[in-house]
Formats: structure tokens, C-alpha cells, sequence
């Protein structure tokens, strides 16, 4: 009896011991995975409805998004703002990973929690010149900041907003692609974010034609962007690039329909993601339910970055 007690005696104190011997570095999920990706391009393309892009089988307005990028890539046909559906709040939750209401006109307000940019140049100590934020629309000029104490007016992204930044009134997107360009080849940034402002602007207006030409001429400028990573040394086969928008418009019968946004209705929340990169599948359809706090998530997983504030979780479909 004695003899089986110190066996088991012996036993527990083995069990214990080969416990303690195990590896006992925390567990740090975001910098297990080593990802080919490199450099991250977010494309914002403001304001179309899905009705009349990828929601529209005929694809007439988004065609070479259609024929051309969505083979290369995974589109997403359920993915949402589901926070609050105006330029200032879907951009903030595409870049902090958390939902917030923001002054929407003069971009007088910042976010309250840092942006991926941030989090970026803090852990790899790069220069501002490594992260652009390249926007139509001046008051988006604040989202290279936030107000968290710790963070304000530090590890700040470069800025290229609008005609002049904050307050200079919005710019058009010819001009902003020629700023993408210059910015990438003089630069190389590893971090891009970029909106245009068609088709919000026409479809404000209420130019029905001009908000369907605004859609057209932002699918072929994203295609001359797709072509510009294919073809330059600093960005061909590890560059993740994701396009998307900040909000929908009302559905047809709603309010003032395609005129105005800002609401709960599924013209608002039901937006565009396209997700192409060296590390994520390709030529599929992801139906899937995600929204732009995701994105960030997925962002933050690629770039081995932590994100405590952020609202969203890693769209692991998309990953091969
Ligand atoms: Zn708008
Ligand atoms: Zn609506």
C-alpha cells in the first residue's frame, strides 16, 4: 500500500514537473503568423449604393472591378457599416477599428482612439513619410490623429487632403490619383488609405448620370491602381489591397433615395469589400457577414499589430 503511494507520489511530482518545463513565453498571437505582405492600400470609393455595383448582376458600372481585379482577389458580398453611416464615422471605423459619431462637415473632431497608422509607425519606428492618408476630402485630414492622451499628435501618418488640408474644400479625384502616384513613387509607403469623393458628391447634388459616371471613373481608377502594384518592384506580390466604402445611400423609395445617406436602412449599411493580397485566397466569393470594424482587424492581424480599442474580429476567411 505504502509502495503505490509513493508511485503515485512520484508520479504527481513528474506530471508537475514536466509542466513547468513547458514553454512559457505568452502566447502573442498577433506576431505567430509571418504574412508576404508588406505594404497595405486601403481604397475608399465614397458613397455608392450596392444596387448599383457589385449588387447589380450586369456589373455595367464597376466593370473592370467585375472582369479585371475580382478573379485576382475575394469579393464580399455581405459587409456593412454598421455603425454610423457618414463619411467622418465609416472612415474613423475603417481606421481605429471603432465605431464612433463624428462632425461630419469640417472634420472639427477627432477620433477617439488611435488609427492603425498610428499603431504602425509606433512599432516599427518608420518616418511619417512610410504611412498616407491621400484624400478628396479635406476634413479627412482628421483621421491621421485621435484624442487619446497617450497617442495625440503622435506617430501621426502623412497627410495629403483635399486642395490644400483641413478647410481648403474638396478636391477632385483625377488630382488625388496624381497625388497617389507621386506619393508612391517618390515615398514607397508600406501604409496608404485613400478616398475619393464620387460618387458621394453627385449623388448629393442629385445628377443621377453624374453619380453613375462618378461610380465608372472610381472603378477605373482602382484598376489603375491594381495595375500600378502589379508593376512596381517596391509593391508586386506583397501587397495587400482592399477596396471598400464608407457608406451605401438610401434605397429608391426611402427618404430621398439615392440623394442622401446617414440612416440604418440597408442602401446605407450594405457597402463594398474587395480584399486582394499575397496571403489571402483568390477568385472567390466570400457571402459571409463582416463589417469595417473587421477590416481593421484584419488589417491589425496582417501588420502584427495590437489594437485594444478596436470593435472587430479577423476575417479569417479571406486568408489561405
Ligand atoms: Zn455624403
Ligand atoms: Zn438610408
Amino acid at each position: 500500500m505504502k509502495m503505490k503511494y509513493t508511485l503515485y507520489s512520484f508520479l504527481f511530482i513528474l506530471i508537475a514537473l514536466c509542466n513547468s518545463c513547458q514553454v512559457k513565453k505568452p502566447v502573442d498571437t498577433t506576431e505567430a503568423k509571418v504574412y508576404k505582405t508588406e505594404n497595405i492600400m486601403v481604397l475608399v470609393v465614397d458613397g455608392p449604393r450596392y444596387s448599383e455595383t457589385w449588387g447589380d448582376s450586369t456589373h455595367r458600372y464597376i466593370p473592370h472591378m467585375a472582369n479585371d481585379l475580382a478573379k485576382s482577389g475575394i469579393i464580399c458580398s455581405n459587409f456593412y457599416n454598421d455603425g454610423f453611416t457618414y463619411t467622418s464615422s465609416g472612415h474613423a471605423a475603417l481606421c481605429t477599428g471603432y465605431k464612433q459619431q463624428l462632425e461630419n462637415t469640417k472634420g472639427s473632431q477627432l477620433p477617439d482612439y488611435p488609427s492603425y497608422f498610428q499603431y504602425y509607425l509606433k512599432k516599427t519606428n518608420k518616418p511619417a513619410s512610410d504611412a498616407w492618408i491621400i484624400t478628396s476630402k479635406d476634413k479627412l485630414a482628421m483621421l491621421a490623429n485621435c484624442n487619446d492622451a497617450e497617442w495625440k499628435d503622435k506617430y501621426n501618418p502623412s497627410i495629403n487632403c483635399g486642395n490644400n488640408g483641413q478647410g481648403s474644400g474638396y478636391r477632385n479625384d483625377l488630382k488625388t490619383f496624381q497625388e497617389i502616384k507621386n506619393v508612391l513613387s517618390a515615398d514607397h509607403p508600406h501604409m496608404l488609405l485613400v478616398n475619393f469623393k464620387e460618387p458621394d458628391g453627385a449623388g448629393h447634388a442629385n445628377d443621377w448620370n453624374k453619380y453613375l459616371k462618378g461610380i465608372v471613373e472610381t472603378d477605373s481608377l482602382v484598376w489603375e491602381i491594381w495595375k500600378y502594384i502589379q508593376t512596381d518592384i517596391y509593391y508586386k506580390d506583397k501587397t495587400t489591397l482592399f477596396v471598400t466604402n464608407d457608406h451605401g445611400r438610401h434605397l429608391d423609395g426611402w427618404k430621398d433615395g439615392f440623394v442622401s445617406h446617414g440612416d440604418d436602412c440597408e442602401g446605407c449599411r450594405h457597402i463594398n469589400l474587395f480584399a486582394y493580397g499575397p496571403d489571402f485566397k483568390s477568385g472567390i466569393i466570400l457571402d459571409k457577414t463582416y463589417a469595417q470594424v473587421d477590416l481593421t482587424a484584419t488589417i491589425a492581424e496582417l501588420a502584427g499589430l495590437k489594437m485594444p480599442y478596436g470593435q472587430g474580429k479577423v476575417i479569417k476567411e479571406l486568408f489561405k
